[in-house]
Formats: structure tokens, C-alpha cells, sequence
């Protein structure tokens, strides 16, 4: 689904990335481990579009994406990549369900099909009674969960998730791992997170460790 070849990233002479490939499969859970500045959160910026690689290419969908003009590429990312945040920044003034709804009206989807898969997501992520409220009033681990829900809402193929249960206790964040799972089996959506929790890391299909800016 998405193929990642001899990624190189630099920052002045800090060779983050050196040379990183990666394949992800269609409905994969993949965690990506390591120790502080091994460059995982790089990786993560770059499958994710947020960034670009000095050197390497990246596919998904037959499209080669750090080919695309900036606007496609744009396009493309708020359609078939969600990102979830260790803090979720959620907008502090709109409610959740409004938060939820936001990227499916950049796209131009239809008020109703945006009600109906916002609905759908809200069942599935167990926060439907907290969908009037605003992020403030919200526990951390609803807090999260609407982040979720924001993005998978324009149905994503894959999801990059950097630290997701980083800001949670230790039960909220097994509730999130359980729901990931969840969304995956319900949904089909991959799962890209990078993690310190051990854990989640070994629940995923595939752990993938970096080192050095390389994948060992
Ligand atoms: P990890 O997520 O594994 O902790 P990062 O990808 O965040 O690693 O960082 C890898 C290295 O790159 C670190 O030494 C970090 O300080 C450096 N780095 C990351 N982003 C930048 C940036 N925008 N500018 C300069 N250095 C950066
Ligand atoms: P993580 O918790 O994943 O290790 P960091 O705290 O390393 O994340 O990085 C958080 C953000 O700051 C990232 O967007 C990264 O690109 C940026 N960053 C990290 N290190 C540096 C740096 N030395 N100079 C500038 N930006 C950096």
C-alpha cells in the first residue's frame, strides 16, 4: 500500500535518516521503536507528507507523492493520511463533534455523509454522549479518542500515530491500543505509530526498531 525507499533526511550535518526503506501493507498495524533521536519521528513527518526527504521516494496508491505538485499533494494527504498527535490539538473553541468534522468539510464532502461517518466513528470510539462538549470538558483519554475519530473521518488509507498514548495513564492508554485494533478490524485503516510503550509495540503486527537513523 505504501513503499518507502532509501529515505535520507539531514538537518545541517545531523544525518537523521540514512538511507531508511520501509513497506507498509494494506490494514497493517506497524509500530516503530527506538531510543530518543534515533530519528523515528522524522520517518513518521516524511511517510506522512509533512515533510520532504532529502534523497528517496515515496509510493502510494501507484502515485509517487514527492513527485506531486503541492496542491495534489495536499489534497491527497487530507484524503488518504490522518495523523494522530502525542497532545492531541484539538481546536479549543469548536466541540468535538465539531473537531471530528473539520477535515471532511476542507474536502468538500456532503453535510450528510460528514453526520453519518462522524456518528459512525463517535459508536466506534465510544464517545457519542461527548460529542456537544468541548475539548476542555473532556478527560484526556476522550480528548484523544475525538482525535482519533478526527482522523479517520475522510477514511484515510493509513494513519500515523506519533506517541498517541504518550500523555495517557497507563489504563486509557491500553483502551486506545484495544481501539486501534478495533478500527482496524471495523474499518481496514493501517496503523503506523511510533511508541515508547512496550506494550503496544509488541502488540502490533510487525515491530520495526530504528537505530541511527537507520531500521535494524
Ligand atoms: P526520535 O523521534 O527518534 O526521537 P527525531 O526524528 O525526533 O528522533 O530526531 C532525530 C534527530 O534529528 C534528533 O537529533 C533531533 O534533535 C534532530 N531533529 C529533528 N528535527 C529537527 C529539526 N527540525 N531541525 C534540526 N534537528 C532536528
Ligand atoms: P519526539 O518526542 O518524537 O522525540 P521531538 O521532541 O524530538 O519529538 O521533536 C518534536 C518536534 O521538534 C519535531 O517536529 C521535530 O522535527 C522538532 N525538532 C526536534 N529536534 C529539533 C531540533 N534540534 N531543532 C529543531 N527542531 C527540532
Amino acid at each position: 500500500m505504501l513503499i518507502a525507499s532509501d529515505i535520507h533526511k539531514s538537518y545541517g550535518n545531523l544525518h537523521v535518516l540514512k538511507g531508511v526503506n520501509l513497506e507498509i501493507s494494506a490494514s497493517e498495524i506497524v509500530s516503530i521503536v527506538g531510543s530518543s533521536g534515533a530519528g523515528k519521528s522524522t520517518l513518521l513527518h516524511i511517510l506522512g507528507t509533512l515533510d520532504q526527504p532529502d534523497q528517496g521516494s515515496l509510493q502510494m496508491g501507484g502515485k509517487d507523492l514527492f513527485n506531486m505538485k503541492s496542491e495534489e499533494l495536499a489534497k491527497f494527504r487530507n484524503e488518504q493520511i490522518g495523523f494522530i498527535f502525542q497532545f492531541h490539538n484539538l481546536l479549543p473553541e469548536f466541540t468535538a463533534l465539531e473537531n471530528i468534522q473539520i477535515p471532511a468539510f476542507i474536502q468538500g464532502k456532503s453535510p450528510a455523509q460528514i453526520q453519518k461517518k462522524a456518528g459512525e466513528l463517535a459508536e466506534l470510539l465510544g464517545i457519542t454522549s461527548r460529542l456537544d462538549h468541548k475539548p476542555s470538558s473532556l478527560s484526556g483519554g476522550e480528548q484523544q479518542r475525538v482525535a482519533v475519530a478526527r482522523a479517520l473521518i475522510n477514511s484515510p488509507q493509513v494513519v500515523f500515530a506519533d506517541e498517541p498514548s504518550g500523555n495517557l495513564d497507563t489504563q486509557n492508554a491500553r483502551a486506545l491500543h484495544e481501539l486501534f485494533f478495533t478500527l482496524r478490524k471495523e474499518l481496514g485503516h493501517s496503523f503506523v505509530i511510533v511508541t515508547h510503550n512496550e506494550e503496544l509495540a509488541a502488540m502490533a503486527d510487525r515491530k520495526v526498531e530504528m537505530k541511527d537513523g537507520n531500521i535494524l
